[in-house]
């Protein structure tokens, strides 16, 4: 059987050659006789692996040195608890835009552990367009503003990095990290799971500046700190090792293949603009986000009948075209074209929608 294209939000597709080198290391390491996933987390060969994802992702996304990356399991979910634990330290107050369900989820958790505040919020418009904002709308005491860049679900983006001015912010960024290149320094702390743009589910990158760790809430458990993370360069227990490697061969892949994120970002508006601009060409497809708002990774699309929805799923599907049903929350179908989706996967996903829009005129 050969490999579908695979539009899947996440867990999503992986680089091929990515998957290849991984298959050709599976069993012996290099020199060391043994599988990455047998490996002590303590062993010298272990270290480079690690040090070297670190460093890579550190180069790639052009960190400042005094920012921390940090390496831990939970999934970004788990981030809506950490952050509010870690950073709702001062004022116990933080301000939420909701753009989304993840965006909504992080703000829900927060409020758990002090005053959350909703600053502005699209849910009107079924989160398909992204709000005005402005510093005026920020709380002055706030300890940290949060968003969430790329809704995966509802396929908008910030195009902007919000001024929140001395106010830390925090970002989402797990369906857009490395789709682009992003000014770390603009942001407080910027989390990611792994399993939209980076490695398999399981890990999840935490980005954030030096200075706001350390005061954790006293509530909080080990694992949840960042700074015993941070002490420990994410080797406080045992780290997702394997998925570490993997996110290593990916940054190597963007390397060799692209450059650099500049790069990344010309390739990925190309590829989204032959999706985007045919769904606004088409008589059945229309794109359900505002036209500024779009996401690059991320395209939600209807005809408006959701019988059609569904048999548009299942043609797609055994054409080797997978997983573009909709959310399930939201219907319609949704393409995910993260970096790993080959430029060729789209233009053949469109020419398989123009068949069907007409044979279904
Ligand atoms: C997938 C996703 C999440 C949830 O990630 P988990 O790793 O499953 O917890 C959170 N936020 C965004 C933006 C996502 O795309």
């Amino acid at each position: 059987m050969a490999r579908v294209y695979n539009f899947s939000a996440g867990p999503s597709v992986l680089p091929e050659k990515v998957l290849r080198k991984a298959a050709e290391e599976l069993v012996e390491f290099g020199s060391t006789g043994q599988s990455v996933m047998e490996m002590s987390h303590r062993s010298k060969e272990y270290e480079a692996i690690h040090n070297e994802a670190e460093a890579l992702l550190r180069e790639i996304m052009e960190i400042p040195d005094n920012y921390e990356v940090l390496f831990l399991q939970g999934g970004a979910s788990s981030q809506f608890t950490m952050v509010p634990m870690n950073l709702m330290i001062k004022n116990r107050k933080a301000d939420f835009v909701l753009t989304g369900q993840w965006a909504t989820k992080a703000y829900k958790e927060a409020s758990r552990y002090g005053q959350a505040n909703i600053v502005a919020s699209s849910k009107d418009k079924t989160f398909s367009y992204i709000p005005e904002l402005d510093k005026s709308m920020f709380s002055k005491d706030a300890d940290y503003v949060h968003i969430c860049y790329n809704n995966t679900i509802y396929g908008t983006k910030f195009t902007e990095i919000p001024d929140t001015g001395d106010i830390p912010l925090v970002a989402d960024i797990s369906s857009c990290i490395l789709s682009e290149p992003i000014d770390v320094s603009r942001f407080g702390l910027l989390y990611a799971g792994a399993q939209k743009n980076m490695a398999p589910a399981g890990l999840t990158v935490v980005i954030v500046r030096k200075d706001l760790i350390g005061n954790a809430m006293d509530i909080t458990p080990t694992m949840f700190n960042y700074q015993i993370h941070a002490e420990n360069k994410s080797l406080y227990n045992t780290p997702p090792c394997y998925n570490i490697y993997i996110l290593g061969l990916v940054l190597k892949w963007i390397k060799e293949e692209f450059g650099d994120l500049n790069k990344m970002k010309e390739h990925n508006e190309k590829k989204a603009a032959i999706l985007y601009d045919f769904l606004d060409s088409s008589k059945l497809f229309k794109a359900t986000v505002n036209k500024k708002d779009r996401s690059l990774m991320n395209v939600p699309f209807v005809t408006g009948n959701e019988e059609l929805d569904a048999k548009f799923v299942k043609e797609a599907k055994e054409a080797g075209f997978v997983n573009l049903k909709g959310h399930r929350t939201v219907g319609g179908m949704r393409a995910s074209i993260y970096n790993a989706m080959p430029i060729e996967g789209v233009e053949k996903l469109v020419e398989f929608m123009k068949e069907f829009e007409k044979n279904n005129a």
